[in-house]
């Protein structure tokens, strides 16, 4: 399926780039939730986090490595970061292409899980 992030890896929908190497390209999310707020995503097409096969373990760990690596160059590697990834409907995944969502700068809200009612 193509989707948002097929066109910025093909480079038919501009972003601002922040990282990129042959499997993986980070650019700034177009509504930023915090003062830096990064995408991670791989160049191969997986749906979500459901889809993530064994022999892709290796760029999940690559992912993790410029997660850190970029957290370092943007400056919140010592104030802190969340990295969050969203699988499913209940998670609010909008765009069914696996990515990263590297979030920082700023004191980040406790994540509840759920926010309706328990009751
Ligand atoms: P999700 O809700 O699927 O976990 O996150 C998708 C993210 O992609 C959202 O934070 C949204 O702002 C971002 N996004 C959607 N379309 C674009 C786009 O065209 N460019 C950029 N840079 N970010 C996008």
């Amino acid at each position: 399926m193509t989707t948002v992030f097929s066109k910025i890896i093909e480079g038919s929908i501009p972003c601002n780039k922040v990282f990129e190497n042959e499997r993986i390209l980070a650019f700034h999310d177009i509504e930023p939730a915090a003062p830096v707020h990064v995408l991670i995503i791989p160049k191969k097409v997986i749906a979500s986090m459901n889809d993530v096969q064994t022999e892709d373990l290796p760029l999940i760990g690559e992912i993790h490595a410029v997660a850190q690596q970029l957290a370092a160059e943007l400056g919140i590697a010592e104030t802190g970061y969340r990295l969050i990834n969203n699988c499913g409907p209940d998670s609010g995944q909008a765009v069914a292409h696996l990515h990263y969502h590297l979030l920082g700068g700023a004191r980040l809200g406790a994540l509840t899980g759920n926010s309706a009612s328990h009751a």
